[in-house]
C-alpha cells in the first residue's frame, strides 16, 4: 500500500481530489469529534472530494429549476476505498458524518470516555489533509472548484505519507466578502476565527436563524430538526462561485466558455 496506489483508487472511483492528515494533526481535537475515539489505533485520515457539475447549480442561479445538492460524496466511495484498504488487509473505517449539532445523542456508557456520537468534521480532514479551506462563508472551498465539491473521509490504521494542511490564501476573507454582501438576509455578521486544522481563520458568524427560512437556494438538513440547512447552492454559496471564477481562482473555471453569473443575481427577504 503507498500513496500512489491510493491516487490510482481514487481515479478508478472518479473521485477528483484526494489527500492524507497523519492523526497527530488531531492532537488538539476534543474526543467527541476525533476519529481516534472510532478506531484508537488510527494513523491516518483521508479526505477525498468528487466535482459537483456546476450546470447543478444553474437552475438555482437563474430562479428556474429547484434541486438539492448534496454535500458529501455518496457513501458507496467511502465503501468502496474501505474495501481496497481491506484488501490488502488493514483496517479502514468509514464515515459519513450528520450535522454536527445532533450530537451527542446518548449517554457516556459505563467507562467510555465520550458519548455517542463521536462526528468527526469532514470540512476539519479536508483542510488538514490539503485539499481547500473553510471559506469566509463558511463552506469549504478548494482551488479546483470553489465550493463545487462533496467531500469524503475514512480513517485507517494505516500511515501514509501525509499531505500539508492547506496553505489558505484563496479566500479573500479580509477584503473579499462577497459571499456576506450577497446574502439577501443579513445572516452573516462579524467574523469569527476557527482552527479546522491549519490554524485559526477569520469565517462570519452565520445567524443560521435566518437560513433556515432562507429562500435563496438553501435547502433543509433532514438529519436533524436544528441543523443548519444545506447552504451549498445558497445565495451566500453562488456569490463566491461567480467572485472565485471572475477572480480566476477556481482552475476549473477556464473550460468553460461563459461565466457562470451572466447578470444581477436575485435574491428574497424573509418576508418576501
Ligand atoms: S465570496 Fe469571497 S469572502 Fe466569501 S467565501 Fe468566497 S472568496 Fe471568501
Ligand atoms: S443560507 Fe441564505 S440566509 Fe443563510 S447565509 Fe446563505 S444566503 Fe444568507
Amino acid at each position: 500500500m503507498n500513496k500512489d496506489m491510493l491516487r490510482q483508487w481514487a481515479d478508478e472511483l472518479g473521485l477528483d481530489l484526494i489527500g492524507v492528515a497523519p492523526i497527530s494533526r488531531y492532537e488538539n481535537v476534543a474526543p467527541q469529534w476525533n476519529p481516534l475515539s472510532i478506531l484508537p489505533t488510527a494513523k491516518s485520515v483521508i479526505a477525498f472530494a468528487r466535482e459537483i457539475p456546476r450546470g447543478q447549480f444553474l437552475g438555482i442561479e437563474e430562479g428556474t429549476f429547484w434541486i438539492s445538492i448534496a454535500r458529501q460524496t455518496h457513501p458507496w466511495y467511502t465503501y468502496d476505498l474501505c474495501r481496497r484498504f481491506e484488501d490488502q488487509g488493514i483496517l479502514a473505517v468509514p464515515c459519513s458524518p450528520l450535522a454536527p449539532q445532533r450530537w451527542p445523542d446518548g449517554v457516556v456508557f459505563d467507562n467510555a470516555k465520550v458519548a455517542p456520537n463521536v462526528t468527526p468534521s469532514l470540512e476539519y480532514a479536508a483542510t488538514s489533509a490539503g485539499l481547500g479551506e473553510v471559506g469566509y462563508n463558511g463552506l469549504f472551498l478548494t482551488p479546483e472548484f470553489g465550493v463545487r465539491q462533496q467531500l469524503g473521509m475514512l480513517f485507517t490504521e494505516y500511515e501514509l505519507p501525509p499531505d500539508e494542511p492547506f496553505a489558505g490564501g484563496l479566500c479573500d476573507r479580509e477584503r473579499c466578502a462577497a459571499c456576506a454582501h450577497e446574502c439577501p438576509l443579513g445572516a452573516m455578521g462579524a467574523g469569527k476565527t476557527v482552527d479546522y486544522g491549519a490554524g485559526e481563520i477569520l469565517i462570519a458568524d452565520i445567524d443560521y436563524k435566518k437560513c433556515h427560512y432562507c429562500k435563496n437556494g438553501a435547502f433543509p438538513d433532514t438529519s436533524y430538526h436544528l441543523a443548519p440547512p444545506n447552504r451549498i447552492a445558497a445565495a451566500c454559496a453562488r456569490a463566491c462561485i461567480a467572485c472565485l471564477e471572475r477572480k480566476g481562482l477556481t482552475r476549473s473555471a477556464s473550460r468553460y466558455k461563459k461565466p457562470f453569473r451572466t447578470r444581477e443575481p436575485w435574491g428574497v427577504g424573509i418576508y418576501e
